[in-house]
């Protein structure tokens, strides 16, 4: 069954039509997540516990430090070095494994993923029996192609035949006009170094190169 916490954020993104909706729902919950610890759960012991173990990945040290609580981040850093000192008692190799695993693993990352799954699930289910959602679906502007190839990837095993066929339909349509306006755009803006362009005024492709960079990467970071 859908559960409103996630049907909400699901629908508002899908509402903007600007942008990959599947990174506006991640930035949503990435800006809950980082303001959370840095105040209201910073204290919690059971959320001590797992920054202390899992650490950040260096995109969400980078975010944490740019989020401007310094006391609250001092704290979670000040146990969090407490408990990766105590390692040094241990052998070469078993310090290797223990500070292998801390920089390969993140709090933020985790903590995000699980609550995407649960949205994906929502969305997927949405799309079965929601119109207003499907018809939502179909006026999307663009998504970015990590966020494209998931959906396309996880529909396959999640939404019925005839449902998967509308999906893929609507979603590759709304990326083919993306993309051929991005191609269209690059364009553009590569013949304003043709000297024969010298006094022609810069249009809307003036930022293609950066659109693009976001469409490739996500819009994250
Ligand atoms: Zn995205
Ligand atoms: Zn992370």
């Amino acid at each position: 069954m859908p559960e409103k916490i996630y049907t909400i954020p699901i629908n508002e993104a899908f509402d903007k039509k600007c942008g990959c909706p599947i990174c506006s729902i991640y930035e949503m919950l990435e800006k809950n997540e980082i303001d959370a610890i840095l105040g209201a759960s910073m204290m919690e012991p059971d959320i001590r516990v797992a920054t202390n173990r899992l650490g950040f990945c260096p995109d969400h040290f980078e975010k944490l430090l740019r989020a401007g609580k310094k006391l609250p981040l001092a704290l979670m850093l000040e146990s969090h070095i407490i408990e990766l000192c105590d390692n040094m008692k241990k052998s070469p190799e078993a310090q290797a494994k223990a500070f292998s695993a801390v920089s390969e693993s993140c709090y933020l990352c985790t903590r995000i993923e699980n609550y995407i799954e649960n949205i994906y699930l929502n969305l997927f289910w949405l799309f079965a029996e929601d119109e207003a959602f499907r018809e939502k679906v179909k006026g999307q502007k663009c998504y970015c192609l990590p966020h494209y190839a998931k959906l396309l990837t996880l529909a396959k095993t999640r939404l019925k035949r005839q449902d998967y066929k509308k999906f893929t339909e609507y979603l590759t349509a709304t990326e083919e006009r993306y993309l051929s306006s991005l191609s269209k755009d690059i364009t553009d803006f590569t013949k304003m170094f043709d000297y024969r362009n010298a006094d022609a005024e810069w249009g809307d492709f003036k930022d293609a190169p950066e659109r693009i960079i976001k469409t490739l990467n996500s819009e994250l970071g």
